[in-house]
């Protein structure tokens, strides 16, 4: 039998809230005892795509089990995954598009590099 696990997380507005983790969140190591319970949020692992030191990109799961409901790119109750610097909580088929569009634009990147191999002179 799987256990459900929890975790316990003060707020400034509703003292200490037990609420489910989702297997994927990674914890709340971080948590600010003033956050409002409708600002509690689970945030998985990052994954950050950098360039010579320089940030990107950075994709989370996340979700807000008591956010108030609204636009569904501004993260709610549903987990999505959060783009930055994008600033919009994405769902799958959203998240596939992106991934389509950053696999264009390496193409291009790879079409710049070939002129610029032909500009400088050199076989590509
Ligand atoms: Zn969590």
């Amino acid at each position: 039998m799987t256990e459900l696990r929890t975790v316990t997380l003060a707020t400034a507005d509703h003292g200490d809230v037990t609420l489910p983790e989702p297997s994927w969140c990674a914890g709340h190591a971080h948590h600010d005892p003033q956050t409002l319970l409708v600002d509690l949020i689970h945030a998985g692992p990052t994954v950050d795509l950098d360039h010579s030191g320089a940030p990107l990109f950075t994709a989370e799961l996340v979700q807000s089990p008591y956010a108030e409901p609204s636009d569904p790119r501004l993260g709610g109750r549903t987990p999505g995954v959060s783009v930055h610097p994008l600033g919009q909580t994405l769902d799958s088929t959203s998240l596939y598009c992106l991934a389509a569009d950053l696999d264009r634009y390496a193409d291009q990147l790879r079409d710049l590099a070939d002129q610029l191999a032909t500009a400088l002179g050199g076989e590509s």
